[in-house]
């Protein structure tokens, strides 16, 4: 079943200790659109400026994702974004967003994308979430994804969105800015009060958690030796995450768990490249290859302890 992504499409500049690179593409709904589209068909909802490249588009065409959602605006740019990571590359620091097309955008879904039963909100202005939500007409299962920038820019349209949504993907220091709760679990739970009843907490190399009313679900993240740029990765998971459980269909605990593997693996992929590098260039056989490791790493045998 295909999935609506809206969010952001970005040229990204990114400084690591070791290497620096300028207007790559990035965004939110492309890296989700990218790490849904191994699973299940996207149709993604953004917008773009002139400046946006051809070459751009053509990686997301070559993964059959549905841009009948995509606007351009001539006479205006793409939304920027300049991050820098120290040598903790869980530390970013966000140099430059530059809203550019964004400012004055109203997302509108294509006739027929309005009864889709998979709406993922991606990292975006909560109202520009909120626009969406009020097209869509099936009683949808939603997820959402937030940061900083909107927790402090427009706390109480986020609220407004959490609200209405199924499940809400958010990092640990935010699940803890968001909830004015230090411990994760209890954090997570406050957010459980706030709408969402699905809440996962990604806390990087450290792993996610999911957790609802009343299950709990953990995973490590996929260990890397080779990471290079952790742009990306948050928004890989979800994507990831989002394919895997629209293509099983529904929200059983069991798809739910599957799918938190599945989108630890993509986001680990993004890790290893900058930009979209790496998670352009998948295969579903090599998805596989990393999701079976991935099990084989935290399965133990209960019979014998
Ligand atoms: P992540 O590393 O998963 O948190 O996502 C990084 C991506 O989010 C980058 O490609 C940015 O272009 C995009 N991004 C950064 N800030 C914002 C923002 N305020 N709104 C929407 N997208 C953003």
């Amino acid at each position: 079943m295909s999935v609506v992504i809206v969010g952001s499409v970005a040229f990204d500049s990114i400084e690591t200790p070791d290497r620096q690179v300028e207007k790559a593409l990035g965004g939110s709904a492309v890296y989700a659109s990218l790490a849904a589209s191994y699973q299940s068909p996207v149709r993604l909802v953004g917008v773009v400026g002139e400046d946006f490249t051809q070459e751009y588009i053509d990686i997301l065409d070559r993964k059959n994702i549905d841009i009948g959602g995509l606007e351009i605006v001539n006479g205006d740019k793409t939304f920027f974004w300049k991050g820098r990571y120290g040598t903790d590359p869980n530390e970013r620091e966000t140099l430059v967003t530059d809203l550019n097309v964004f400012e004055n955008f109203k997302p509108v879904l294509p006739e027929g994308w309005e009864r889709s039963k998979w709406v993922f909100l991606a990292n975006i202005d909560p109202e520009l979430q909120m626009d969406l939500l009020d097209q869509c007409e099936n009683d949808p299962f939603v997820g959402c994804d937030t940061m900083n920038f909107w927790i402090e820019g427009k706390p109480k349209v986020l609220a407004g969105v959490l609200e209405r949504v199924n499940l809400l993907f958010i990092n640990d220091s935010e699940v803890r800015q968001l909830s004015g709760e230090t411990d994760l679990i209890s954090a997570a739970r406050e957010i459980l009060k706030m709408g969402p009843e699905i809440v996962i907490v990604k806390k990087g190399e450290h792993g996610a958690f999911l957790l609802t009313k009343d299950s709990l679900f953990i995973t490590p993240a996929y260990p890397l030796d080779n990471l290079l740029d952790p742009t990306g990765a948050g928004d890989s998971f979800a994507g990831g995450f989002f394919g895997s459980l629209a293509a099983a269909g529904d929200v059983k605990m069991k798809n739910l768990r599957r799918a938190m593997i599945y989108g630890t693996v993509l986001a680990s992929f993004t890790c290893e490249s900058f930009s979209v590098e790496n998670i352009r260039n998948l295969t579903l056989d090599i998805i596989k290859e990393r999701f079976n490791r991935m099990v084989d790493l935290v399965r133990v045998d209960k019979e014998k302890i």
